[in-house]
């Protein structure tokens, strides 16, 4: 029987990009806990090539300025 969850996912970092809790739910119901076979951190993962840590799970890169390290930046600007 196949896994339910992905097998990746004490590695994945994709929490490291995704700063707000409920969007980062919506990724996971539906790829982590799911459709993992499809995300595209995953086949990169399952391959050895390094996850960028801006790749989202349908291979969409998340724009610099929306991830919690863009906003800790600004924050330590002001
Ligand atoms: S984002 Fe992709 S690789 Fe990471 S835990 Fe979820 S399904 Fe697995």
């Amino acid at each position: 029987m196949a896994p339910r969850h992905c097998p990746k996912i004490t590695d994945c970092k994709l929490h490291r990009s995704i700063g707000m809790t409920a969007a980062l739910r919506v990724w996971q119901s539906f790829y982590c806990e799911g459709c993992f076979s499809r995300c595209e951190r995953f086949k990169l993962a399952s391959t050895g090539i390094p996850v960028p840590e801006r790749l989202l799970p349908n291979g969409r890169l998340l724009d610099a300025s929306a991830t919690p390290e863009a906003g800790q930046r600004s924050e330590r600007a002001a």
